[in-house]
């Protein structure tokens, strides 16, 4: 069976969410389809959420309306027949009642995942009735009944794949499985999700609890492309990835795909494909166990980098000071991205600079410490092994105009990972498409 995952922009208005109900039962087969919310309620919802930390009910009323009045619009669009539209109607006020009852109560965090959970939930009733109204045999899975992290923020697969086969079971002969992307529960059976862009994640997951035969993530691009289309121009999709440049790619910031979502389908050898929802014969990105050898294949970048440096106290390297330095990382739960090290000091990033000042602190002990916040890290990805020859000269040669803090690679044999200015960014990617593509 395949899983297909649907984006923001995919179920984004009544034209969208019919196209993609084509699409799913085009080809008469079973399969599980995962739904993100539709685009921009999440963003509202975090908006509601924000006027209600504030205790601001008014602000979060006005959001409210708004969403509902368009919510409503949606509904009298997208279905034929009256008794679809009642219970369509009943669906969303029942999930506006919801997020009305938070106002003039305490507001954190937990209440903050119980009001964006909504958006999925949303999305994927939309797409059930509408399926339904279609005559097509569709069951719902409720996404907070299977899927579920544990107490450092993992997927607890074991959890996963036991409760989603109990559910999907119940219904054996439906052809379309439809769920949630984004949301989960927590260790403690609290509402939580895996953070924004997640769905992608969800997809994966649950391919590989099923033991997928494909994830297919349906998007607003034709695949993974060579750079980034924000800021580059005539980017070209790359046909072929494997794993390990796949997951480098989204973890240094190609926002096509969720930073940790490889790492399931991996974990099982399943194919995941990236296709286009608004040309969906487009052939995508196919990402695979093959490496084509010898190619650099795409360059991304990761924004919101702080780099410190350490320099040694002693003149020398002592014995012990590298642990000493990661130690203090650890024991703030902060992880580390790049490194690079000189015979007197070290020079590292991290993208949560939350606990950065403790830190600070902590390192001042064992050496001088600078700071440089805003950096990006640009990495570009293919296949590096360091016997191929002559990748390392291009990339350093594409920099040669701009500014670089520091350059890693041999960390893995599919990425060179430089540290520049964030005013520097988007030159630096032009510049690497030209040189490299
Ligand atoms: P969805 O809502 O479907 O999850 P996203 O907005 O998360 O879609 O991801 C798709 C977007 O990712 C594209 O519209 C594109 O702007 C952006 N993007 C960034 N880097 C890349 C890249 N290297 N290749 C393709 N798309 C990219
Ligand atoms: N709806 C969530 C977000 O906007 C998850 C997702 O779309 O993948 O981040
Ligand atoms: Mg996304």
């Amino acid at each position: 069976m395949k899983v297909l995952k649907f984006g923001g922009t995919s179920v984004g208005s009544v034209q969208r969410i019919k196209n993609v109900a084509n699409l799913i039962v085009e080809d008469g087969k079973s399969k599980v389809v995962v739904l993100s919310a539709m685009s921009g309620t999440t963003n509202s919802l975090l908006e509601i959420s924000g006027y209600y930390r504030l205790q601001n009910a008014v602000g979060a009323a006005d959001v409210i309306n708004r969403m509902e009045s368009k919510y409503a619009e949606i509904i009298n669009e997208l279905y034929a027949k009256e008794e679809t539209k009642l219970k369509a109607r009943e669906v969303i006020r029942g999930i506006y009642d919801y997020i009305r009852s938070f106002a003039n109560h305490p507001f954190t965090i937990f209440e903050e995942r119980c009001i964006v959970a909504q958006g999925e939930l949303m999305s994927t009733n939309l797409m059930n009735l509408y399926l339904q109204e279609q005559g097509v045999k569709v069951a719902f899975l409720p996404a907070l009944e299977y899927m579920r992290i544990d107490k450092n923020a993992e997927p607890d697969f074991k959890y996963i794949e036991e409760h989603l086969k109990e559910q999907m079971a119940a219904y054996p002969d439906q052809l379309i499985y439809v769920t949630q992307g984004f949301i989960c529960r927590n260790a403690y059976g609290e509402i939580d999700n895996l953070q924004r862009g997640g769905s992608d994640y969800s997809a994966s997951i649950i391919g590989a609890a099923i033991r997928a035969e494909e994830i297919q993530i349906w998007t607003d691009i034709d695949g993974m492309h060579n750079n980034d289309p924000r800021f580059v121009e005539g980017t070209k999709p790359v046909r072929n990835l494997n794993f390990d440049e796949a997951a480098e790619l989204a973890y240094f910031g190609a926002k096509i795909l969720h930073p940790t979502c490889i790492t399931p389908a991996r974990m099982y050898n399943i194919p995941v494909r990236l296709l286009n929802t608004m040309d969906p014969s487009a052939p995508g990105t196919m990402i695979s166990n093959s490496t084509e050898e010898g190619k650099i294949k795409a360059v991304a970048a990761k924004d919101g980098i702080t780099s410190i440096r350490i320099k040694s106290s002693r003149m020398l390297l002592a014995y012990g000071f590298m642990s000493q330095v990661f130690e203090v990382f650890d024991r703030y739960k902060t992880s580390v991205d790049l490194v690079t090290t000189s015979e007197v000091g070290v020079s590292l990033t991290i993208d949560n600079a939350k606990k950065l000042d403790e830190i600070v602190t902590e390192l001042k002990k064992f050496g001088t410490v600078q700071i440089d916040t805003d950096m990006v890290i640009i990495a570009v990805v293919g296949d590096m092994k360091w016997d191929n020859l002559g990748f390392e000269s291009k990339v350093i040669e594409a920099m040669s105009d701009v500014p670089v803090r520091m350059i890693s690679y041999g960390g893995s044999n599919y990425n060179i990972s430089m540290l520049v200015k964030k005013e520097d960014k988007i030159k630096a990617l032009q510049s690497l498409s030209k040189h490299l593509f």
